[in-house]
């Protein structure tokens, strides 16, 4: 009697354990939303996200998207730029605005250059050019995703100088004030500041800041390099009394990449 009894306990405690296991991995699985109005493609995404192990969510409007996206806070966004409501580029600034740590990967029939850059520009961290394969879009999913900051000391403020670089709050403040920098800008700098002193090469800037399968233009890394440098300046400038020795400046390595110095050399 007492065995069955006991039995009938074990038996609802293995359930009981089984069913809360499920809830947490369906906790930790990585969200991702799709917002594409594309029936086939949505369809398609929706697919292989769910095989590749991702919770999804799919919304076929930009303004359904951003609602979506406010809701359920997805750890990354997919998103078609050609959207019949809102335009993508501006559904992808406002979501950057909203959720700066969310992943934004851009979906685009529009290959040219200027699109790109501007979709990026708006806070995208990396696009597709369609049509494109899904195991691409997994892999760089996958290497996006482990680049995430999950230690404690990647998550630990970098005080260089009056600089500090804060990851964990993606903040960059110059002498307690704050320097507003693009999510791109933020990541250069925070890869420079990880080995201060020490060159940088471009092709590891490339990997870390954009994607370790990139094969687009390494000009997207000037650009970006130029803004950070102008934002650092002019938040230098007005500051009084700030002496050039506690201002880190970032050296070009021609050929090879870059470098954050304290101080400059004499
Ligand atoms: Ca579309």
């Amino acid at each position: 009697m007492d065995e069955a009894c006991d039995t009938v306990t074990t038996r609802a405690t293995v359930v009981a354990t089984i069913w809360s296991m499920n809830r947490t991995l369906a906790a930790n699985r990585v969200q991702v939303l799709v917002i594409e109005d594309d029936e086939t493609i949505g369809r398609h995404l929706e697919a292989g996200l769910l095989s590749g192990g991702y919770g999804t969510y799919w919304s076929r409007t930009g303004g359904s998207g951003l609602i979506r996206a406010r809701e359920s806070a997805p750890d990354v966004v997919l998103l078609d730029l050609g959207l019949p409501d809102i335009d993508g580029v501006e559904v992808a600034r406002t979501l950057r605005a909203e959720q700066p740590d969310l992943l934004i990967i851009i979906l685009t029939a529009r290959s040219e250059e200027i699109d790109v850059i501007v979709g990026l520009d708006a806070g995208a961290d990396d696009y597709l050019v369609k049509p494109f394969n899904l195991t691409v879009l997994l892999a760089r999913l996958r290497a996006h995703l482990r680049r995430r900051p999950d230690s404690a000391t990647d998550t630990e403020p970098i005080r260089m100088g009056y600089l500090v670089v804060d990851p964990a709050a993606r903040r960059c403040l110059l002498r307690d004030r704050e320097i507003d920098l693009r999510p791109k800008e933020f990541e250069l700098l925070l890869t420079l500041a990880r080995h201060p002193g020490a060159a940088v090469t471009r092709e590891d800037l490339m990997a870390q800041v954009w994607d370790e399968n990139w094969f687009g233009s390494t000009k997207t890394l000037d650009v970006t390099m130029a803004a950070l440098r102008r934002r650092l300046a002019e938040a230098a400038s007005p500051i009084e009394g700030l002496g050039t020795s506690h201002m880190p400046t970032i050296t070009t390595l021609r050929g090879h990449g870059y470098r954050l110095d304290l101080s400059p050399r004499p």
